[in-house]
C-alpha cells in the first residue's frame, strides 16, 4: 500500500520514521494509503528547508509574491476536479460540497493577490514640522500551520496563502485523517513558481506538531482542530515565544423568532446542520425556537425535509446525495454514542440516525440525521460539539431567554437569528457573545478579505484567520519616525520630546 510522505525543500520524500497511520475512504470504510507519521528529526529538517528560504524569499518583491499566487489560483482551478475528488474520497463530504470548499480556499488566495496594496503600512507627512513616520510590515520568518481533517483544503488555505504572500515561509502539517490534498497544493504552488522551501509540508501527529511548537525557528503557529488540543496549541506555542492564533471547536445557535419565515428557516437550517454529515465548525447544531408554537412548526417540517434526505457516498451516485459519511470509523461511534446520552438524558429523539445503512456502502461510516426536540442545557448533547448529522431544538420562552443560553455557552465561534424584525436583530447582533453573526443567513462564514474566528472557547489568542486580521498576524510592523538633517539644528532635548 502507498505511503503518503511529506514535502520538504520543493521535493516530495518519503519519511524515515518508520511509523504511519491509516487513511480510510469514509464512504466505502476501505483503507486508501498510509500517510507517514514524521520524526521530530524530519520535522525539523522541513523547518530548516524554511529557515533557509526565508532569506531570500523576504527579498522577493510583494509584487512577484502576488504573482505566484495567481498562477497558482489558475492552477488550483485546472485541477479544481481532481483535488475536489481527493477531499471527497478521504473526508467523505459529496463532491459539490467539496467543490464549495475549493472555492472559499481559493477566495484567500485571491485575497492574497493584493499583498502589494495589504502590505503598504501607513505613512505621515509632519508629524511633526520636517518629521515624518511611517510603518514596515515585515514578514516573520518561518511559520507553522496545524490543520484539522474536516476542511483539509480550505482551512490550510486560510493560513499559507496569506502567510506566504506576506514574505514568510511555511511548514504545514495537515490532518493525518485525510493528507493528499495538502501535498497536491504544495506541488500546484512549485509549478506556481514558487522556489524550494517557501512551503514544506510535514505529515504527522503529535510527535510533529510537538517540534513545531517549541523549535525557536517557528515564529507563529496558526492551528485549526478541537478545543482541547487548541488550548494546548495556544499554552505550549506561546510559552515558546510564538505568537499563536488557535481555533477550536464550537457549538453554534441559530435563534428562530415568532416572525420569521417558515420556509426560509427550515431550508436553510436543513443545510446548515447536516450539510457535510454536521462536521463543520459552522454547522448549526442547536435551534433556539422563541416559543412553543415556533418549535412545534420547525420540528414538523424539519421532520419531512429529513424523510427527504439523500444520505449515501459522496461520488458515482446519479443524482448527489445531501449528506455523506462521517470521517471515521471511531466519530461515528462517538456521533451514536451521543445520541444515546440524549435519550437517556430524556431529550425527545425525534429522528434516529443510528442504525442508517447505506445499500450498496454497508462498511462506510455513516449516520442519519438525527433530531431531538426539548434538549435542555444541562444535558451533554447541548452542552458539547458533537460534530456530527445531529441538530438539537431547544424551546425557551423569550428572546432574552435565548440571548443568556448562547451567551453563557462555553463555545462562541458562529450563531444566527432568524427574524424579520431589524430592531430585534441590531440588538442581536450587539449583545451576542459571539465571534460570527449571522441575520437570516445560517452560516456566517466571514468572506475571505473579512476575518474568520470566533469568541470564548472557540479561539484562543487575538487575532482571526485571513482579512486584515491575517496580515497582522503574519507581518510585525515596525514604526519609523525620521527626519533629515536640516531639522537636527535644534540642540539636545532633555524633557519629553513633543512635536512642535
Ligand atoms: P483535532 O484537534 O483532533 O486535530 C487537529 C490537528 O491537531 C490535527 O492536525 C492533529 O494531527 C493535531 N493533533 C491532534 N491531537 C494532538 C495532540 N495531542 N498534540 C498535538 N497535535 C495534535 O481536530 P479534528 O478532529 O481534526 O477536527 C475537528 C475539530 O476542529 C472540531 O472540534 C471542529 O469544531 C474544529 N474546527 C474548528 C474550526 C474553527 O474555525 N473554529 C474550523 C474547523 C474545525
Amino acid at each position: 500500500m502507498q505511503t503518503l510522505g511529506n514535502f520538504i525543500n520543493g521535493v516530495r520524500c518519503d519519511s524515515a520514521s518508520g511509523r504511519v497511520g491509516p487513511v480510510f475512504n469514509p464512504a466505502t470504510g476501505e483503507q486508501r494509503l498510509n500517510v507517514a507519521l514524521s520524526s521530530a528529526d524530519e520535522t525539523r529538517a522541513a523547518i530548516t528547508a524554511a529557515q533557509t528560504a526565508f532569506a531570500s524569499w523576504k527579498e522577493v518583491t510583494p509584487l512577484r509574491r502576488a504573482r505566484v499566487m495567481f498562477k497558482f489560483k489558475e492552477l488550483m482551478e485546472q485541477h479544481a476536479d481532481e483535488l475536489a475528488e481527493l477531499i471527497t474520497l478521504e473526508h467523505g463530504k459529496v463532491f459539490s460540497d467539496a467543490q464549495g470548499e475549493l472555492v472559499r480556499g481559493l477566495e484567500v488566495v485571491e485575497f492574497a493577490c493584493g499583498i502589494p496594496h495589504l502590505q503598504k503600512g501607513e505613512h505621515s507627512l509632519n508629524v511633526g514640522r520636517g518629521v515624518d513616520s511611517y510603518s514596515l510590515m515585515q514578514p516573520l520568518g518561518v511559520c507553522a500551520g496545524i490543520s484539522p481533517f474536516n476542511f483539509p483544503a480550505m482551512v490550510p488555505m486560510w493560513m499559507f496563502p496569506v502567510a506566504i504572500a506576506c514574505g514568510n515561509t511555511f511548514v504545514m502539517k495537515p490532518s493525518e485523517k485525510d493528507p493528499s490534498v495538502p501535498l497536491r497544493l504544495a506541488e500546484l504552488l512549485k509549478e506556481a513558481g514558487l522556489p524550494d522551501g517557501v512551503f514544506n509540508v510535514v505529515n504527522g501527529d503529535k510527535e510533529a506538531v510537538d517540534v513545531l511548537l517549541t523549535d525557536e525557528r517557528v515564529q507563529a503557529v496558526s492551528f485549526v482542530g478541537s478545543t482541547p488540543i487548541a488550548e494546548y496549541i495556544y499554552a505550549t506555542a506561546s510559552a515558546h515565544g510564538k505568537r499563536v492564533q488557535a481555533l477550536g471547536g464550537a457549538k453554534n445557535h441559530m435563534v428562530v423568532m415568532p416572525d420569521a419565515d417558515p420556509e426560509q428557516v427550515v431550508g436553510s437550517l436543513v443545510g446548515a446542520a447536516y450539510g457535510s454529515a454536521g462536521e463543520r465548525c459552522m454547522a448549526i447544531s442547536v435551534a433556539v425556537c422563541v416559543g412553543d408554537e415556533v418549535a412545534d412548526t420547525l420540528v414538523s417540517r424539519l421532520q419531512s425535509e429529513i424523510d427527504n434526505m439523500r444520505v449515501g457516498p459522496g461520488l458515482g451516485l446519479p443524482e448527489e446525495a445531501h449528506m455523506g459519511p462521517l470521517v471515521s470509523k471511531e466519530h461515528a461511534a462517538k456521533v451514536r454514542s451521543y445520541i444515546g446520552s440524549g435519550i437517556e438524558e430524556g431529550a425527545a429523539l425525534i429522528r434516529d440516525g443510528r442504525d442508517f445503512v447505506c445499500a450498496g456502502n454497508e462498511k462506510g461510516y455513516f449516520v442519519g440525521p438525527t433530531l431531538f426536540d426539548h434538549v435542555k442545557p444541562n444535558m451533554r448533547i447541548y452542552k458539547e460539539e458533537i460534530f456530527g448529522p445531529v441538530l438539537c431544538v431547544v424551546r425557551v420562552d423569550s428572546y432574552a431567554e435565548a440571548i443568556r443560553l448562547i451567551n453563557e455557552h462555553e463555545y462562541g465561534n458562529g450563531t444566527a437569528i432568524f427574524t424579520r424584525d431589524g430592531d430585534t436583530a441590531r440588538q442581536f447582533c450587539e449583545e451576542i457573545q459571539v465571534g460570527m453573526v449571522g441575520v437570516n443567513v445560517p452560516i456566517p462564514v466571514p468572506m475571505a478579505f473579512h476575518s474568520f474566528g470566533g469568541w470564548k472557547r472557540s479561539l484562543f489568542g487575538p487575532l482571526h484567520m485571513h482579512g486584515p486580521d491575517g496580515v497582522r498576524f503574519y507581518t510585525r510592523m515596525k514604526t519609523i519616525t525620521s527626519r533629515w538633517p536640516t531639522g537636527l539644528r535644534a540642540g539636545a532635548e532633555f524633557s519629553m520630546p513633543t512635536m512642535k
